[in-house]
């Protein structure tokens, strides 16, 4: 029934019934960008600037790599996100000690318990990309584990003079406390990569794993809700940004647990938007029910796919 519609339709998200859902990208630099794609940029992942590097990149490097993608956005949201250092993604010039278990080391925002010069600098850079763009800049800092985290990443990018601050859900504590954490920042990024990882205790690159990783694990989907009913009770946006939000079924049922904004790679964005043009908000909530009700991610799969 996906194929009724053509792929390429353009506009903003909506469900059947007009119920607005952001649509918006996930982009590693400039390059990225398709301009008519998606309303604007949800996670700009800021690593490439570091990788591969000996040192750190300089402040003006930085805003000119920002200022790249804020100057082709007037008036649109983009999301930049800071630094995510360690595990997976390790960083020389860092010379983070060595750990046995990097992947629950100092990672994220995390790192900036080291060296917290090198977020005061991209911070830096980044407000001072925004002064000189139109376009809304918001920020986001991966790998927050408590309010107090977030309460102080918030501190730092305000003084700064950033007015749209957030924080990434990717630690079940966090998830658990979204409501504590919305009281600190004005909006939440769900990585559904990350929080999967960290809920089901799976090495979300150990391919032996797949099934415990599947954004379809019910699990996975209670704490996504917990965050999606913070953001209802506070009034504040709360997305995904992880690759939960590229699957067009899941996408629905994602707007049905409380999710206003997806964030995804290009290709990715047509069939989101026709899958939420097929079915109302009602729709995507009873959907979004029966798959919290799963036993498991075939059986939650199977409670969506089968209600067409
Ligand atoms: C995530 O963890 O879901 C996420 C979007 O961040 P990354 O994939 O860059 O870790
Ligand atoms: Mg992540």
């Amino acid at each position: 029934a996906l194929r009724d519609r053509p792929a390429t339709e353009q506009g903003p998200g909506r469900t059947a019934d007009g119920h607005p859902v952001t649509l918006l990208l996930n982009i590693g630099s400039a390059r990225d960008l398709r301009p008519g794609t998606a309303e604007g940029v949800g996670l700009f992942r800021t690593e490439f600037l570091f990788l591969d590097r000996r040192d750190a990149p300089t402040y003006e490097e930085q805003v000119a790599a920002y200022t790249a993608v804020l100057q082709a956005l007037p008036g649109r949201r983009v999301v930049i996100r800071t630094l995510d250092a360690g595990s997976d993604k390790p960083l020389p010039f860092l010379r983070l000690p060595g750990e046995s278990n990097p992947a629950l080391g100092v990672r994220g925002l995390r790192t900036s318990r080291i060296h917290p010069e090198v977020l005061d600098t991209q911070l830096d850079a980044i407000a001072e990309a925004a002064r000189a763009s139109a376009a809304e800049t918001w920020v986001m800092a991966p790998m927050v584990s408590t309010a107090d985290e977030a309460a102080g990443f918030a501190r730092r990018a305000r003084e700064r003079g950033l007015r749209h601050v957030g924080v990434m859900i990717e630690v079940p504590a966090a998830a658990l406390h979204a409501r504590r954490l919305l009281a600190e920042v004005d909006f939440l990024s769900v990585g559904t990569n990350d929080l999967g990882q960290y809920a089901f205790a799976a090495d979300r690159q150990h391919g032996e794993l797949a099934d415990l990783l599947d954004p379809w694990q019910p699990g996975l989907l209670r704490l996504i809700a917990m965050c999606g009913e913070a953001g209802r009770e506070a009034g504040k946006p709360v997305g995904v940004c992880g690759e939960a939000a590229a699957d067009p079924l899941l996408a629905t049922v994602l707007v049905g647990l409380g999710i206003g904004s997806l964030s995804m790679a290009a290709p990715s964005v047509p069939a989101v938007r026709e899958a939420l043009g097929r079915h109302s908000l009602d729709e995507c909530e009873a959907g979004a029910r029966r798959a919290l009700e799963a036993e498991n991610p075939a059986e939650a799969r199977a409670a969506i796919s089968g209600r067409r």
